[in-house]
Order: structure tokens, then sequence, then C-alpha cells
């Protein structure tokens, strides 16, 4: 069998004056200071203390006159692991870019014993940009890590998506009833959301009157001839009163959505699409304001849906 091609790792890790050589499962060599893993880790302080058999007596492979020691990651994850090893002025810890790294270096961080990564890896889960994308990825290897805040948090995120999720690769990283808990919390946000469009109380008391809310009943010419349509739908009737069309198909369509993802970024995005709807419809007089107008009051409602699931707990032990 030929042996893979061996080939030297990247600065800082092909000093000199290294003292051992870590092996990639790719077949990429790490000269690394045993000093540094040791004080990382207490697997590689137990490792590296190890008494050495006498020259010739060992089956160890050397090189160079340093020990080589083949790791079962591989170049990328080693790297990564290694980078959060060295102290900050040889390598500055890495960014974990994806999912998939955060799990190879977790799994890593876990096997030697090293919690400072693991701190880090929860830094990395609860990143705000993978949180809106991945929610549920997230979600499953912050729970197979057994991180609680992170765990929550990406439950809490996972509201944005519908309550049925598609099938996703970390989903064998928990086990049936993480997933039970997760969807039954989702349920309850659902429960709890859906009190809220039954009563438009929040919105009265916001705007006051009709008077504070202009721009929803909006009659130039007379008194009963609306701008551009009225609604008919009376489970949308602030104050007892009809409003504009497209303001009802916003809240049915909002109802409806919200009935499946129970987030604040449910309502906002649903409000972007509304805007872009009354411009291109062309009343003049709801094309001017809508944006302005809907803006307060698709954050008023987030704020609400936020408010309603913030009680709401995930049923999980830790
Ligand atoms: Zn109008």
């Amino acid at each position: 069998m030929e042996s893979p091609i061996e080939t030297c790792a990247s600065a800082p890790f092909n000093h000199a004056k290294a003292d051992v050589i870590l092996r990639s499962a790719d077949g990429v060599e790490f000269r690394v200071f045993t000093l540094f893993l040791s004080l990382a880790s207490p697997f590689f302080e137990t490792l590296f203390g190890l008494p050495q058999a006498p020259d010739g007596a060992s089956d160890q492979e050397m090189k160079d006159g340093l020990a080589v020691i083949a790791m079962s990651e591989d170049s990328k994850t080693l790297d990564l692991f290694l980078r959060f090893c060295y102290p900050s002025t040889l390598a500055e810890d890495p960014s974990l870019e994806s999912l998939t790294e955060v799990l190879a270096v977790l799994a890593a961080a876990r096997k030697y014993s090293l919690d400072l990564i693991e701190r880090r890896v929860c830094q990395a889960l609860a990143n705000p940009k993978v949180l809106e994308t991945e929610p549920l990825r997230c979600f499953a290897i912050a729970r197979n890590a057994r991180l609680k805040h992170e765990t929550i948090i990406a439950a809490r995120h996972n509201l944005r998506q519908p309550l049925i999720p598609a099938l996703f690769a970390e989903i064998n990283l928990i086990s049936a009833s993480d997933l039970l808990a997760l969807l039954t919390y989702h349920k309850k946000c659902i429960i709890a959301v859906k009190a809220l469009m039954k009563n438009l109380q929040w919105m009265t008391a916001h705007y006051g009157s009709i008077n504070g809310c202009g721009w929803l009943f909006n009659r130039p010419n007379n008194y009963n001839q609306y701008c551009c349509g009225q609604g008919t739908d009376t489970r949308f009737f602030p104050w007892s009163t009809a409003p504009l069309a497209w303001w009802t198909t916003y809240m049915q369509e909002i109802y409806e959505l919200l009935q499946d993802s129970p987030s604040g970024e449910t309502v906002r995005t649903a409000a972007d699409k509304t805007i872009q709807k009354v411009r291109s419809a062309g009343c003049t007089a709801c094309s001017g304001r809508v944006k302005d107008a809907m803006t307060e009051f698709s954050n008023l409602l987030a704020l609400k849906v936020e408010e309603s699931v913030a009680p709401i707990e995930l049923e999980m032990d830790f």
C-alpha cells in the first residue's frame, strides 16, 4: 500500500525548533511545541509526559529526531484545533466558519479534554449569522454537546422555521425525545402567538385611537370611500372598524404564517412584501406612507410576538 503524500503544515506549525510532529489523517505534518499542547490539554500533558523508551527499543516512528504521532483528525480540523491551543501571540484563534467545522473541532476538544476550546465553540454556535440561517443545525450540535444556553437560543431562533423541519444532516446527533421537546416548544409558542392575533388590544393601546392610525383608514374623497379597497375580515377590525384591504390581506397572511413560524422575523419579512405590493399597486396616498407605517406596525407586532414566546420554556434536561 502506498503511504499518503506527506506535506508540511503552514506557519506556525512548521517551526524549526518544534519538538514533536503530529500527522493528520490526510498526511499533513504539523511541527508543534509539546509545551503549548500540554498547557492546553491534560490529555496531551499525559501523552507527552510518558517515559520514552530507549532509542531503538520502541516502535515509535521518528522523523528528523522527532516523534511522529498519528492523529485521527484531518488537517483542516487539526489546524483549527491547534490554533486554539497555541498562545494568541503565535496563532490567532480561528473563526469557525461552518457548522461542520464546529462539530469536528468540538469532537476533538472533547477527545483531548480542552475546556477552553469547548467554550470557544459555544461562542461560534451563538453567532447570530449562523443562528439566523441554520438554527436547527445549531440546535442539534448544541444539544448533542449538552450546551444548555446555546440549545435554548437555537430553539428560539428555530421558531422562524416551519414547525416540521426538512431532513437535516445533524438530525442523528439528537434523540427522538430531543426532537419532540423542540416540536412541543415550537407548538406552545404557536399557541401563545395565536392569542395575540385574536385580540388586537396591543394595537389599539399603541395607537390610542383611529386618528393615531390614519394610514389604515384612509378615505380621501368621502366618508365611505377608501382609497384602495376596504377589508371585510372582521377578525382584523381594530376599533371595530374596517381597515384598508391590503392591511387585512397582510394580517390574514401572517395569521397563517405565524401558525407555523411564530417569530418576529415572520412578521417583518411579510411586512416588507406588503410594502412592495402596495407601492406597485399605485395608490398615491398609500405608496407614500406604507413604508413608515408598516415598519412601525410590524416592529410593534414583532415585539409582541417575541414577548409572547419569551416565557415559554424548552423542556429538556441538561
Ligand atoms: Zn390607498
